[in-house]
């Protein structure tokens, strides 16, 4: 996964550990593009997200599915194009979502000792979102700060 999510691209064929990582991927983009997806099919199978964009009619979508032979999960479909324009506002489900999954870390790892390395990848991921969230937020923020502010909060940033 990229440093940040503004640099993601999504391609056919982009191989995922197992369909979590690929909806954990999904999350991230979704809050790191302003954009509210739904899971549209979701089973052990496959995983099919859509835009919720312009009244549910954008026409962004992928596809992931299981490939047996491998035991991995592939991007197989993508219209990587949304039809529909950014969305400002903060999905209350998926802050909701964050929240909950960062306390399901630090349930995980009371202490955040990481006895096993397969941990790791899990940690990360969240850590990435959060990352995430927290950028979304400030721009957010910026956007609604009078100009002195702003200049303060981007002063501040740099320190
Ligand atoms: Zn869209």
């Amino acid at each position: 996964m990229p440093k940040s999510m503004a640099d993601y691209k999504w391609e056919v064929g982009t191989v995922f550990l197992d369909n979590n990582h690929f909806k954990d991927a999904i999350r991230a983009y979704a809050i790191h593009a302003g954009r509210n997806m739904k899971f549209l099919k979701n089973d052990s199978k496959r995983v099919r997200v859509g835009c919720l964009g312009a009244q549910n009619k954008c026409q962004w979508s992928a596809y992931c599915s299981y490939v047996r032979s491998r035991k991995i999960w592939q991007l197989r479909k993508l219209l990587d194009v949304h039809s529909c324009s950014r969305e400002f506002k903060i999905n209350i489900i998926k802050a909701k979502w964050l929240s909950e999954t960062l306390d399901q870390t630090l349930i995980e790892n009371p202490k955040l000792k990481i006895n096993d390395v397969r941990e790791l990848p899990f940690i990360i991921r969240r850590l990435v979102y959060y990352h995430c969230l927290l950028e979304f937020i400030s721009k957010q923020i910026q956007t609604l700060l009078p100009l002195s502010l702003r200049r303060l909060v981007s002063t501040l940033s740099e320190v």
